[in-house]
């Protein structure tokens, strides 16, 4: 049995920036292409692409960030692949809708048989409680599997095979535990992102879901600083990291 202790986010897809010939900015710093094309966006506004007060990508997007010019960054769009967090916590990261999309695994396509299982953050390091965690999981799995193979038989009368199989883990899939690991591909501009980061990476948060975000937030700061980098990151007094935002939502 596979199980995750930590979840897996990768950055699979980043903004391109077409810089229009007829409107250059006269940039300052270096920068990413997201954080250009939210300075560009800006700039639009007030038609400021020759930089009157010489500022650097990082320092332009911090004055909108003050500003709470929030609009600006909804042009920056970030793809990440979040694996290795639990069905619960897929849950409550779908919650968040405005700027977001999601494409998450399919239990009634996707065989669970083999499915790994996560283990909640709170148990982590206490042999006695994971190994009792471990033991519930195996139980579930194959009950899950036990229910497949029965539904398929109570169900052989249905000539498509895939539509069986489908039937059979659509039902059978009731009984695995909330701690079944996800997939999700999840899409978001940056205005979205920062939203949900200050939501779920504050000491509030429940702490999977925590876990997953500050792991976002490390992502998406090597990614786009200009965008992200007013997150701090500190341990909090429970033991686990949690971060709190300069600017507040807009
Ligand atoms: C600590 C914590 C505990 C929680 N506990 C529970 C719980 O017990 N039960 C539960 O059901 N949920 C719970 N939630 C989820 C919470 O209620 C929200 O669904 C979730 O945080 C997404 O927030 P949001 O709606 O602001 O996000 P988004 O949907 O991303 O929206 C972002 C912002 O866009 C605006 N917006 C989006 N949609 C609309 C709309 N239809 N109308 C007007 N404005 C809109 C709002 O300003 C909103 O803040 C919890 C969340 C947290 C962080």
């Amino acid at each position: 049995m596979e199980v995750f202790r930590a979840p897996r986010v990768t950055l699979i897809a980043r903004p391109e920036f077409l810089e229009p010939e007829h409107l250059r900015v006269q940039w300052q710093g270096s920068a990413s292409a997201g954080e250009r094309l939210a300075e560009f966006a800006g700039r639009i506004c007030y038609m400021s692409q020759h930089n009157p007060a010489n500022r650097s990508t990082a320092d332009y997007l911090e004055n909108i960030k003050k500003q709470g010019h929030g609009s600006v960054l909804e042009h920056a769009v970030y793809v990440l692949l979040i694996e290795g967090i639990s069905r619960s916590c897929s849950h409550e990261l779908v919650r968040h809708r405005a700027g977001f999309g999601y494409s998450q695994l399919s239990q009634r396509y996707v065989d669970e048989s083999h499915a790994a299982f996560v283990v909640p953050p709170a148990m982590l390091g206490d042999p006695a409680l994971e190994s009792e965690w471990e033991r519930e999981m195996a139980d579930a799995q194959a009950a899950y599997v036990r229910a497949v193979e029965a539904l398929m038989q109570r169900y052989a009368w249905i000539a498509d095979k895939v539509h069986r199989r489908k039937v059979a883990r659509e039902a059978a899939r009731s009984v695995l535990p909330n701690a079944t690991e996800v997939k999700i591909v999840v899409s978001a501009n940056a205005r979205a992102w920062r939203t949900m980061l200050e939501l779920r990476t504050s000491e509030g948060a429940e702490l999977e879901i925590r876990r997953m975000a500050i792991a976002c937030l490390r992502v998406l700061e090597r990614e786009a600083p200009a965008l992200f980098a007013d997150f701090e990151i500190y341990r909090a007094d429970d033991n686990h990291d949690a971060a709190r935002v300069a600017y507040h939502k807009v």
